[in-house]
């Protein structure tokens, strides 16, 4: 049994990774842990989770959590996530970060917390978005230049970051298959005059209602169109990607992973 300490426990992500944790027979349920100050603070995860009480409660720090544990599963805000790597790093614990929104120098912390732990982060779980990752950077390449590439990202309203750490992922793996760098090719969104320049790669984000999440990448030229879209209908499916994640990586080296490693998305 591998045993999981799921930080953010109360969020939109965190309730539904506790439920999963119960259902699966590989894994205990160690912890779990609330922003400070939260009225979920002191609450039985298994009733967080939507499922009877199990007697194991939340607590307002992962200090107080992560003895019990083998693997943190991390989904709550950036400079969080950060702080939260860095104390798996201290105690010699493995982590899982699904949290969005990480700027470059919160990597570089995440990158050097990974030099003791083994981490993985992945701004998305889904299998399906992992196989666009593989699927993209073959088309870009094959059309090569000449097809104006889009992507357009949805998700719900309350979602903090935008545009979507996915839509960045697709992006980054399209320009890098295309000899570029996103730095300079990729333009977020548009307003007033401004037209579009040979070789960008358009992101845009439409934030509405309960999406739960949809891409379209889009490349197209005067005569014809390729369009790729992924759909999450449910967080299950970040859920079990999570869940399969944090089994991997308490098997590894110290080291920064990938969903891709885990996934095997050939
Ligand atoms: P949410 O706002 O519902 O939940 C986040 C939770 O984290 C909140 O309950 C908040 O109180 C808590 N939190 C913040 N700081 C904390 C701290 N210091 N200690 C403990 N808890 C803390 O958001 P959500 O929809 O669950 O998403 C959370 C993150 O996961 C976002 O960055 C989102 O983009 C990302 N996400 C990733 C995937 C993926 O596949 N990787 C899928 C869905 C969401």
């Amino acid at each position: 049994m591998v045993k999981v300490v799921i930080v953010g426990a109360a969020g939109r992500m965190g309730r539904m990774l506790i439920a999963g944790a119960l259902q699966d027979k590989d894994l205990e349920l160690a912890g779990g842990v609330v922003e400070p100050g939260f009225p979920e603070v002191g609450a039985d995860l298994g009733n967080l989770g939507g499922q009877q009480p199990i007697g194991v409660f939340a607590v307002d720090n992962l200090d107080a959590a992560i003895g019990n544990a083998d693997v943190v599963i991390e989904f709550t805000a950036p400079e969080a996530s950060v702080q939260h790597v860095e104390l798996a790093a201290r105690h010699k614990k493995a982590a899982v970060i699904g949290t969005t929104g990480l700027d470059a120098a919160q990597m570089e912390r995440i990158r050097a917390a990974a030099r003791s732990v083994p981490v993985l982060v992945a701004p998305n779980m889904s299998v399906g978005v992992n196989v666009l990752e593989r699927i993209l950077p073959l088309i870009a390449r094959t059309l090569g230049e000449g097809y104006d590439i889009e992507i357009v990202e949805a998700h719900h309203r309350m979602k903090k970051d935008a545009p979507s750490g996915t839509a960045l992922k697709l992006a980054q793996v399209i320009a890098e298959a295309l000899g570029k760098d996103l730095d300079d090719v990729g333009v977020y969104g548009r307003h007033g005059i401004a037209p579009r320049t040979e070789g960008e790669i358009g992101v845009h984000a439409v934030r509405a209602g309960g999406i739960v999440g949809d891409h379209r990448v889009i490349f197209a030229n005067d005569g014809e169109e390729i369009e790729i879209v992924h759909r999450a209908f449910s967080r299950q499916t970040f859920v079990l990607g999570a869940l399969r994640a944090a089994k991997y990586i308490v098997n590894q080296k110290p080291g920064l992973y990938s969903i891709q490693d885990v996934l095997e998305v050939a």
